[in-house]
């Protein structure tokens, strides 16, 4: 059906394969929706870090993505904005479902992604869930189904999809795994691997990681298809 809303979702989408990477400076130079550009102007995000300008038009065609990159280098943005643009493209309503997971190994680092989600989706419908262990799980298991984007820690998402007969992620569309190497290291291949089986396979996947280990790199083999690699390395 065409809509005026629609049409406009149109010719963002159009615009995707002639971004020239190498001149976007600034986010009002990218096809992203005005309700994202006006968020990210209030945030008095105006110009894209380095990881942002390599990974958020490569994200916006439908990208798989490796990306390696130190803390720091912004890396939220270089994952909440294609997931905001794509949910709005799919005119996602409250009433889809999850169309999102953004896996972060700390709660600390759940909580500021889901306080940057807050801000720079603040003109978009979407619902987010902060889904983080430490809180009572039946209030989350309630709540879980009405999230659309969901921004979790690896332990306490199994536990939902193990136990949570409401937990439904068929429909998703984009996951992401945020400092990759750390949920390794803090001992969650197995529940990475278990959340993995546990979604559906035509998704979109985003793996950040500061340092590529040879795990990182089995994690990357399991979670990507076709990739892109794009790597930030500071000159040291
Ligand atoms: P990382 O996840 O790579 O460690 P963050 O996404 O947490 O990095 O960003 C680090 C800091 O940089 C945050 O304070 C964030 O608000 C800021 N930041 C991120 N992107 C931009 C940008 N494009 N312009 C200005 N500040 C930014
Ligand atoms: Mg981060």
């Amino acid at each position: 059906k065409t809509t005026p809303e629609s049409v406009v979702i149109e010719k963002l989408k159009a615009q995707y394969d002639t971004i020239d990477t190498s001149k976007v400076t600034k986010f009002v130079e990218l096809p992203i929706s005005q309700k994202t550009i006006k968020a990210l102007k209030e945030s008095k995000y105006l110009k894209l870090t380095d990881i942002q300008k390599a990974s958020i038009p490569l994200a916006l065609k439908g990208k798989d993505i490796l990306g390696a990159a130190q803390t720091g280098s912004g890396k939220t943005l270089a994952f909440l904005i294609p997931i905001l643009e794509r949910l709005y493209c799919e005119q996602w309503t409250r009433m889809d479902g999850i169309g999102a997971l953004v896996i972060t190994p700390t709660r600390e680092l759940a909580y500021q992604i889901f306080e940057t989600l807050k801000r720079v989706g603040k003109y978009q419908d979407f619902s987010a869930g902060l889904i983080i262990g430490g809180k009572d799980l039946k209030f989350e298991r309630k709540r879980m189904d009405q999230c659309n984007i969901i921004i979790c820690t690896p332990g306490r998402l199994l536990q939902h999809m193990d136990e949570n007969p409401l937990f439904d992620c068929v429909s998703m569309k984009i996951l992401v795994l945020d400092e990759a190497d750390r949920c390794l290291d803090m001992g969650f291949k197995e529940t990475m691997n278990g959340i993995i089986a546990n979604l559906p396979p035509e998704r979109q996947t985003l793996l950040f990681s500061a340092t590529q280990t040879k795990s990182v790199q089995d994690l990357a083999r399991l979670s990507l298809k076709d990739p892109s690699y794009v790597s930030i390395n500071e000159m040291t």
